[in-house]
């Protein structure tokens, strides 16, 4: 973790702002999980997302972003994040993790899900639980007055706890006018380390984990994360503002 975290605390009315960019895109992620099926191609799951961003009257934050072609990453498999639309065609029984970032009103809004396609394993499925429900304890520790690596912390004990693996080189983000602000979210650390958490913060969490070992490695694409192992991996994201009640999940279906 960087030692100068300068971050930036939104007013309400940003924060406003920020819970409707997360509203639109909740919707589009909705869309798409309902739109996967076999025979499908990554590419075609890009197309999609793009159409999706454009009826809504928003822009498409990944796409051009450091070079990313894509308005989504689509990662299948043994992909952990970052994968580039193409050829590759979705089979019964994959599991497609899906990142999209959307700009609405100068504003950034990030999700990203792990969708079964069809009947996966029950190993499988397991990855994808322990993966959905270790975001939610990460996000139920994203309060006032806690430490940053409470949230971390939070993440990787409960991922450990079930066996699977914490991905250490990929975390989560500050989000805001920028789509990556202060601070690093590690998913992984010691608890009560790092700033203090106060009302007007808002994060993307994201854990990242793995069903073999944790090592990943970047394709010769330049960007497709994939599993060292070749085991498969799953992906949850969540904006998530930090308020007087609690965490609010704003990009929640
Ligand atoms: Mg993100």
């Amino acid at each position: 973790m960087k030692k100068e975290q300068r971050i930036v605390i939104k007013t309400p009315e940003e924060i406003q702002v920020m819970r409707e960019a997360g509203q639109i895109l909740a919707r589009i992620i909705e869309e798409l999980k309902c739109s996967l099926k076999p025979g499908m191609t990554t590419a075609d799951i890009d197309a999609l997302t793009e159409k999706l961003i454009t009826e809504s009257g928003v822009v498409p934050a990944f796409k051009g972003y450091r070079g990313f072609p894509g308005c989504a990453c689509v990662s299948v498999n043994e992909e952990v994040v970052h994968g580039i639309p193409g050829s590759r065609v979705i089979k019964d029984g994959d599991i497609v993790s899906i990142d999209v970032g959307i700009i609405y009103k100068d504003f950034y809004s990030d999700t990203a899900y792990t969708i079964p396609v069809g009947k996966v394993a029950p190993k499988i499925q397991k990855l994808l639980d322990v993966t959905r429900n270790s975001l939610q304890r990460g996000i139920d520790k994203a309060c006032v007055n806690n430490k940053l690596s409470d949230v971390s912390h939070a993440i990787q004990k409960y991922i450990e706890k079930h066996g699977l693996a914490v991905v250490r080189e990929f975390v989560g983000h500050g989000i805001g006018r920028n789509l990556h602000e202060d601070p690093e979210i590690p998913n992984f650390g010691p608890p009560h380390k790092g700033p203090v958490l106060k009302e007007g913060m808002v994060f993307a969490i994201e854990p990242m984990v793995n069903t073999g070992r944790r090592e990943t490695k970047i394709l010769d694409d330049g960007w497709t994360v994939a599993t060292q192992d070749g085991k498969p991996s799953a992906h949850f994201e969540h904006t998530v503002a930090i308020t007087a009640n609690g965490p609010e999940i704003l990009t929640k279906c």
